[in-house]
């Protein structure tokens, strides 16, 4: 007997993240910021309150009523997940069928295809403008003439940091019969989120997740936010149990604090900047080496000639970013971080004479 793996799966290989004991990571844009002492202490209570032996509550109450409360919208219409990742997943499997064809962008988060190589869903990659924005009209277009299913797209993106207004965004899913996944991972840092008008549309959920702005990676938290229709099937097709008791006492702890979290986002926002204006500076001493796109997120994208030599050069001083193709992906880190990338960045551009 021999067992064969199928197609969909056999040439799949585990995600790869930079491993490695690098001094200062930048390449995954998680937040800098540590959780307060008094926080931690809250989660320390929480876990000893915690009864293991029980199945955590399904629904998540206690972490939607925070979540909902933070953003003001209202409970029924949010569901938790095991991070964002795990919605993406559960929504392209509850909301597609075999061989329905879904329109992602390039450049993009990479996981929306993945994920619709597992369900076998056809995914079609529209390439962004050279300046890495969005041709709205030419999707509305591509859309309705393929009979796309689903869109799915982060704004502001991930990996270009560029957003994409309200406005288009509204034209974007009120032209299309397709259901239309927003995935504002990093709307935190930008302000022209349509979490408050998800109940005017039939088509729509938006992702949300506690793994950027609000510092939370290793916990797993992310919410989907849909109209009650949408909502009820996506409560209904999720694993019961999929956020742990542990997870969703976290979260409605820090969910709680708002003004921690608005001061947190605040930092970060400030510290992107700084990194921004850093770079800005090599950019227009190096302008034929180094392009910088407008940052609406926690990160800085960079279209460079060098992208790997400048990612090799960082990694040998101990410093990770995330490289691809001929972009760099800087996270906004602590102030000396930041410097240190600057600096990095400055000392290879002088050597190279670029
Ligand atoms: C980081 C990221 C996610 C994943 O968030 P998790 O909640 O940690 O799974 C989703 N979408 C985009 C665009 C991201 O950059």
């Amino acid at each position: 007997m021999s067992y064969t793996l199928n197609n969909k799966i056999k040439d799949l290989k585990p995600y790869d993240p930079i491993q490695g004991d690098y001094k200062i990571r930048l390449d995954a844009n998680e937040s800098f910021l540590a959780i307060p002492k008094e926080i931690l202490e809250q989660f320390h209570n929480a876990v000893v309150q915690t009864a293991f032996n029980r199945y955590p509550d399904p629904y998540a109450y206690n972490t939607i009523s925070a979540f909902a409360r933070y953003y003001g919208v209202k409970n029924s219409l949010v569901t938790a997940g095991n991070g964002s990742d795990e919605l993406i997943s559960v929504l392209m499997s509850a909301f597609l069928m075999k061989g329905d064809r879904v329109i992602t962008f390039s450049h993009d988060f990479s996981m929306y295809r993945f994920y619709t190589t597992i369900i076998e869903a056809e995914c079609i990659e529209i390439p962004k403008n050279q300046d890495l924005t969005i041709d709205v009209d030419n999707v509305i277009k591509t859309a309705n003439k393929i009979g796309a299913k689903m869109i799915i797209f982060s704004n502001p993106c991930n990996p270009t940091s560029l957003g994409l207004c309200k406005e288009s965004v509204r034209r974007l899913i009120s032209s299309v019969d397709a259901l239309v996944i927003l995935d504002e991972a990093y709307m935190d840092f930008w302000d022209q989120s349509l979490l408050n008008e998800v109940e005017q549309y039939d088509n729509l959920i938006i992702l949300r997740t506690c793994s950027k702005a609000f510092g939370m990676a290793a916990v797993r938290l992310g919410f989907a936010v849909a109209n009650q229709t949408l909502t009820s099937i996506v409560r209904a097709v999720k694993a019961p149990y999929n956020v742990n008791t542990v997870t969703q006492a976290f979260g409605a702890t820090v969910l709680a604090q708002k003004e921690m979290l608005d001061k947190g986002v605040a930092q970060l926002v400030e510290s992107r900047k700084a990194l921004f204006g850093g770079l800005k500076q090599l950019e227009l001493e190096y302008p034929k080496s180094l392009f910088l796109f407008n940052s609406c997120t926690n990160f800085v994208f960079i279209r460079t000639l060098y992208a790997k030599e400048i990612y090799e050069y960082m990694l040998e001083n101990s410093v990770a970013i995330r490289y691809m193709g001929e972009y760099l992906r800087v996270t906004a880190g602590t102030v000396e971080e930041n410097t240190e990338a600057v600096r990095l960045f400055a000392q290879f551009l002088s050597q190279r004479g670029a």
